[in-house]
């Protein structure tokens, strides 16, 4: 058995891209997770935390270790892994501290096994990891933590993924400390929609794609409009509104809930514009007395990176 040890960084990623509710995501170059894996002798999953969160060690109630568990069933010759997480996405901050642990879990694993499985098996590998975490089997935080950029989930059964082109951005993401269970922020949803706003909702879509892929930096803040999930889903993160109006006014191409919140992002074509941006997040949660954190980044295109192999 090869002592091989393999050192990733997961990347955070943003999902629900404003009108892409379920369908599309990117991934950003901070916060990221740090993970190192190796064989073991210790049949199935051992996960060692290195990190201040205290997640289970028990791989059946770890996201990772669900991920790893479902990778294992198909390579029957390997005992087992030992994997080491150093998180520093915070769990349940909306930017896909899940979807890290479990994508970059396999994709260190694969690192290990000399790239045996395709890019759609650790996609469908790490979506146990999701479905633990939320419920449901869901890949727009899985995808574009593996692939990098921003990716289109078109479907999930049967899987199919599709790689954007995207032109540099800046993304400001504020962390109010506040909890939105995830459950919540899906239950109050509407079931039922008006075809006047669907009809709102798919141009704005292909409007946000055909921009991206264009490099059409003002098709991009014209399409970034959400008329069904953000109206209802807001009212859950105190400051959303203000934070919204007052980026755009800096000159942010606009943004929203990352995830299912309460983190929020916006998207800016400068660094300096993506400055401002921060200046108003802060203003407007140190106003309201909330604590939070911000951060300054940008998309991340390769999604995660091997660092030791
Ligand atoms: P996020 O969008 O930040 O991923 P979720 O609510 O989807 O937030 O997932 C976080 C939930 O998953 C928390 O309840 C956390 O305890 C649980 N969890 C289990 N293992 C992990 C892990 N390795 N990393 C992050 N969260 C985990």
């Amino acid at each position: 058995m090869s002592s091989k040890q393999i050192v990733i960084h997961a990347p955070a990623t943003v999902a629900n891209m404003v009108c892409g509710f379920d369908v599309l995501g990117f991934a950003v170059n901070e916060p990221y997770d740090i993970m190192k894996i190796r064989f073991s002798d210790s049949p199935g999953v051992t996960i060692i935390n290195e990190d201040i969160y205290n997640l289970p060690i028990d791989p059946a109630k770890n996201v990772a270790g669900a991920a790893l568990l479902a990778m294992l069933e198909e390579i029957p010759e390997v005992a087992g892994l030992e994997l080491t997480i150093n998180k520093q996405i915070k769990p349940g901050s909306g930017v896909g501290s899940s979807a890290a642990s479990a994508a970059g879990a396999v994709v260190a694993a694969n690192c290990l096994l000399e790239d045996r499985f395709r890019k759609e098996d650790l996609v469908r590998f790490a979506m146990n990891g999701e479905k633990l975490a939320s419920g449901v089997k869901h890949a727009d935080n899985i995808a574009p933590c593996i692939y990098g950029g921003v990716t289109l989930i078109r479907s999930i059964f049967p899987l199919d993924i599709i790689e954007l082109n995207a032109p540099p951005l800046f993304v400001t993401i504020v962390h109010p400390q506040i909890e939105v269970r995830t459950a919540d922020a899906r239950s109050i949803l509407k079931q039922q929609i008006q075809l006047k706003d669907a009809i709102k909702q798919w141009g704005n879509i292909a409007g946000l794609v055909a921009g991206l892929q264009k490099s059409d930096y003002d098709l991009i803040g014209r399409s970034l409009e959400d008329v069904l999930i953000e109206p209802i889903r807001s009212i859950l993160i105190p400051g959303f509104d203000e934070v919204k109006q007052k980026s755009k006014e800096v000159g942010a191409l606009g943004g929203g809930i990352s995830g299912s919140g309460p983190s929020i992002f916006m998207l800016s074509k400068d660094e300096q514009t993506a400055r401002k941006v921060e200046t108003e997040m802060k203003a407007i949660f140190s106003g309201i007395g909330l604590e939070h954190h911000t951060y300054i980044t940008t998309i991340n295109q390769q999604g995660i990176k091997i660092i030791e192999a």
